[in-house]
């Protein structure tokens, strides 16, 4: 049973591993947006297979029998290809999705954004001309927040050219670059240590980065959270790996 993990997470990590572990022939593929997946791991294929139409040209060539999409929650466009490539080939596909933080128990107390333009404008209004907003929403999305005048920004990684310089910040920005998991204790330390005013942050779900929610309601820290994009209809989801391995343990029985 041949199964391409779409990964980039630490969700398509365990998912790969556990597959294998019940016997699957697993291929991994990363975009390759960071340095370390960059630089691969014996069954990883990196750097995108060229829209849904060049990932299904890749299924039809490397004989895949399943797909498991266990990429970040919003990385939609990678899962959108997905589904276009697997019902062109007829290849089946499942969702393997961390449960978001819609039911967390802070939920009702954050301000919910459909987007990062509707996020940073409510940011604005919230944060005023002073107040220091922590943006966790990831690197890429960073542009829409450009209007804010103190941000301490968050990401796994800064991209840098060979004379280590990377892309240039408004001033008043500055920023740090970390990857979870976080602990309540640095959280609340981060908040208070660094002034901030508010957060803003994506409803990634998942407890490695939950720590934050707990440290701004600690702090009277108001939290804007940006909703998840919707991902394809008609995919079935698995929200653990136990029901991930029963799915293609069901499609090898097919
Ligand atoms: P995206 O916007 O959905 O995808 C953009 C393009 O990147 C895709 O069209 C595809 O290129 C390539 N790509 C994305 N994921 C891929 C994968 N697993 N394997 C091969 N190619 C992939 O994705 P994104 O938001 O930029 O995220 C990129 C990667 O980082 C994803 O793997 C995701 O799991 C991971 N990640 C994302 C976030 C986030 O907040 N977005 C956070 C943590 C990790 P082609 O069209 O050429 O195939």
């Amino acid at each position: 049973m041949r199964v391409l993990v779409l990964g980039g997470t630490v969700d398509g990590r365990e998912v790969a591993r556990a597959l294998t572990e019940a016997g699957a022939d697993v291929v991994t593929s990363v975009a390759g947006r960071t340095a370390s997946a960059r630089q691969g791991a014996p069954g990883m294929v990196t750097g995108g297979f060229g829209g849904a139409d060049g990932l299904a040209r890749w299924l039809a060539a490397e004989r895949v029998d399943a797909v498991v999409d266990a990429t970040h929650p919003f990385a939609a466009r990678m899962s959108h290809n997905a589904a276009a490539a697997c019902a062109q080939t007829g290849t089946p596909l499942l969702r393997f999705d961390r449960p978001g933080w819609a039911n967390h128990p802070l939920a009702g107390t954050w301000t919910w954004a459909d987007d990062h333009a509707t996020a940073a404008q409510v940011a604005a209004g919230m944060a005023g001309a002073e107040g220091r907003v922590l943006l966790t929403v990831g690197r890429q999305p960073l542009e829409h927040y450009r209007a804010l005048r103190h941000v301490l920004a968050r990401v796994a990684e800064w991209p840098r050219d060979a004379d280590g310089h990377g892309p240039t910040v408004p001033d008043g920005w500055t920023i740090l670059e970390d990857r979870g998991p976080y602990a309540a204790a640095g959280e609340r330390g981060l908040l208070a240590g660094e002034r901030i005013a508010m957060l803003v942050t994506k409803d990634s779900g998942g407890a490695a980065t939950a720590a934050k929610l707990d440290a701004a309601a600690e702090l009277d820290v108001p939290v804007v959270v940006v909703r998840r994009p919707r991902g394809p209809e008609g995919v079935p989801v698995a929200h653990s790996i136990a029901d991930a391995v029963a799915w293609v343990a069901g499609c090898a029985r097919r």
